[in-house]
């Protein structure tokens, strides 16, 4: 009998977006992409890693990012969403499960993905424990409509994938 049967797959989604501003890094997946506009938030405002965050929370059934570390908190001001993403996995590890995989979809006019791609795959894959051949970083245009084609901000969709191993 397979340990791993259907029953014992789980997977979350979570989607995230965050208001580009002057003056803060830019940092998605963990990584500082060189721009002249960051991201405004209350953390480092790391998209990728919040939607990973609340993808692999809501596979758990463990709630989400805003319920693990509130912005009302100060200890939460600009902290690095990295760290959070590792705490995250911790707390659904002893909760019994284990990452399998993750998908993450970045909507945004810019900055181009591609270049960095290869870096925000190994920085989430050692937050998430499990290999960069499982984590998978996708950038995608919003074809100049709405508010991303306005280069108001950027968006994150991430999928996520857990086995309940106990
Ligand atoms: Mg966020």
């Amino acid at each position: 009998m397979p340990r791993e049967t259907a029953a014992s797959i789980r997977v979350g989604v979570g989607y995230d977006s965050h208001r580009f501003a002057q003056g803060r890094p830019l940092k998605l997946g963990g990584v500082v992409i060189p721009s002249d506009t960051g991201l405004a938030g209350h953390s480092d405002a790391d998209a990728i890693c919040h939607a990973i965050t609340d993808a692999v929370l809501g596979a758990a059934g463990l709630g989400d990012i805003g319920e693990m570390f509130p912005d009302t908190d100060a200890a939460n001001r600009d902290r690095d969403s990295i760290e959070m993403l590792a705490a995250a996995v911790k707390r659904l590890s002893s909760a019994g499960f284990t990452v399998n995989q993750v998908d993450v979809a970045v909507v945004a006019e810019a900055p181009k993905i591609g270049p960095h791609r290869a870096k925000i795959r190994e920085r989430l894959a050692l937050a998430l424990g499990i290999d960069s051949a499982s984590v998978s970083v996708k950038g995608k245009s919003n074809e100049g409509m709405g508010w991303i084609g306005r280069k108001e901000g950027i968006a994150c969709i991430a999928v996520a994938t857990l086995t309940k191993t106990s």
